[in-house]
Formats: C-alpha cells, structure tokens, sequence
C-alpha cells in the first residue's frame, strides 16, 4: 500500500483482498471491508455508496495499523471491537471468547423451553419473593448467552446470574448487559463452575459453553483462536470434559425440579457428555441438539419433576 499514492476506498478495498487472501484468510474481501468502514467510522453500505471517496491521513493510517494486524491473523472481532449475536451488539475484546454463530443454538434452545408449556408448569413456591424466573450462564464471557437471554425474556422477567472466572471478562460482560438494557437483570459473580453458587440456590435453567477443546487440539484451531482468543475458554483439558464434566455431574443440584440444564459441546462429545447427564440420576432424560452444520452442539436435559 504506497504512501504517495491517492487511494480511493474501492482500491483499497480490493489491493486489501489480495493481500489477505494470498495470505490464506478465508473472508477476505469480507475482512478489508469491515476494516476500512471501521477505520472511516461508517458502515458497510456507506463504502458501497463511496467507493470514490479518498481515503488519506489519519483514517489511512488508522486503516494501514488494522491490516497489519489482521494479515497476522488477529480476529476482525477485536479490530473492530465488536461482535453480532442474536441481533445484539457485543463488544469483545483479548479478554473474552468471540461469540460463535453456533452458541446461538444454545440460547434458542433454552428460550423455546423457557417459553414452552412445560416451564409454565414449573411452580414457584408460594414463599419466593422473586417471581422472575431464575436463569444462570456459567463462564459468561463477553455475557453474550446471559445478556440475549435477558434480553429475549425483557417482557416475562428474567433475573440472571453470569459467571466468570475473569474478573476483566466480567468488567466487559457487565457493559454489554448495560449496552442491551438489561443491566438491572443480570448479576455478576467472579469464580469457577458451580463454586459461586450459594447452598440452597435454585434456577429454572442453567447454561454454559465452557472451553471444551481437548489441550492437544489447541494446536490445530485457526490462528485466530490459537493466536489470540483467551486460553481458559476454550482449553478443556487433556480429554476437553474437565470443565464439562462437574458441570453436568453437579448442575442438577442446584435446578428446580423440572428445571433445564444445557451446555455447548464440541464436535463427537456429545455422547459422552449425554452418558454424564445418565449418571447424575437427577436428570429425566436427556438430549442433543444440532447447530446449522449440523453438529450435535448441545446437550441438555430437565431434572425430574
Ligand atoms: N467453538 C470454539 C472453537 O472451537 C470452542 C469454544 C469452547 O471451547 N467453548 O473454537
């Protein structure tokens, strides 16, 4: 990219393309787009509007610093700093996990339960005070999971508690919640798994997608992941059940009967993770559910009544 050289926002965008692309990024057009709208504080359709317009000085040089960055693999998400999730703008930065078009499985799930029939008939004692219902995300993140949920569920009332074991990823889930208008609905908790909950604590639902990769296949995740996306929420340990496993062993214990429980799982655990729930003896049955490729993503099941 000369310095002397006028550059118009349709050459940058394709001298940008090539350059990703020969570099083996997979959107890479996509990408260069995303940068310069970032760099020119616009939005994609204002660049398809003004292809023309001339791109120089500090938005150039703005511009040149995210390229570089991104031909080093760093994910669109933190250049930009923000990420779409269930229609809902989320910022993201090195401290959380990006959120994954497949994670909203996981959230559509739990609201098609929290809405469904069987929720409605799940009681609420006569002597709780808290009549919204009772939800938990555990390793919360950017909050992307409690923060949609909160969201979706604005009208019923939704009281959330969302967990991390990353007081920064906390700091930032916090502003997300605050952002989507539902900051007065979520509580933040700092520590790990079930650790934060209190004796005697029940919810109607609990959710998570703990790091689940197995430790050996750190290695083979894109450079994005593997370069720059917070280690302890993806590394699952030597078999990737490590923060699975005394999730599902000990969710039940802490779910209203009839409540629901659902975690994200990665590709060919599902099986395992469903013999989990088996052992815990609370659950009544437990299922799968797949993403949009076709993945079996989720596991959940429902305490026994
Ligand atoms: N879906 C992520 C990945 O494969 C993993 C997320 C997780 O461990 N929860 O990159």
């Amino acid at each position: 990219m000369s310095a002397q050289k006028t550059w118009r926002a349709l050459e940058l965008i394709e001298w940008t393309a090539g350059y990703f692309e020969r570099a083996g990024i997979p959107t890479a057009r996509l990408d260069a787009e995303l940068l310069l709208a970032h760099a020119l504080n616009q939005n994609r359709m204002w660049l398809y509007l003004n292809y023309e317009y001339v791109v120089s000085g500090q938005p150039l040089d703005a511009y040149r610093e995210l390229v570089r960055r991104r031909h080093a693999r760093e994910p669109v998400a933190y250049l930009t700093g923000r990420r779409e999730f269930m229609s809902l703008s989320f910022e993201v930065n090195r401290g959380t996990l990006i959120p994954r078009p497949e994670t909203e499985t996981l959230v559509e799930l739990a609201l098609d339960w929290l809405r469904s029939e069987e929720r409605e008939c799940l009681k609420v004692a006569e002597n709780e005070t808290d009549q919204r219902v009772q939800l938990a995300d555990i390793g919360c993140g950017s909050g992307a999971i409690g923060v949609a949920l909160a969201y979706a569920l604005q009208d019923n009332g939704a009281a959330v508690v969302s967990t991390d074991i990353s007081e920064a990823a906390l700091e930032t889930a916090r502003r997300n919640a605050e952002s989507a208008g539902v900051g007065g609905s979520i509580e933040f908790r700092l520590g790990d798994g079930l650790s934060v909950f209190h004796a005697g604590e029940r919810f109607d639902a609990v959710v998570s997608n703990p790091p689940y990769v197995r430790t050996a296949d750190l290695e083979r995740l894109p450079p994005e992941s593997r370069l720059y996306e917070p280690r302890e929420a993806l590394d699952g340990g030597a078999d990737g059940f490590a923060a699975l496993r005394p999730l599902i062993s000990g969710v039940g214990g802490f779910l209203k009967p009839g409540g629901f429980a659902a975690f994200e799982v990665g590709e060919g655990q599902a099986e395992q993770a469903l013999a989990l729930f088996e052992t815990s003896k609370l659950f009544e049955s437990a299922e799968t559910a797949l993403d949009m490729s076709g993945i079996e993503r989720v596991v959940y099941g429902r305490r026994r009544g």
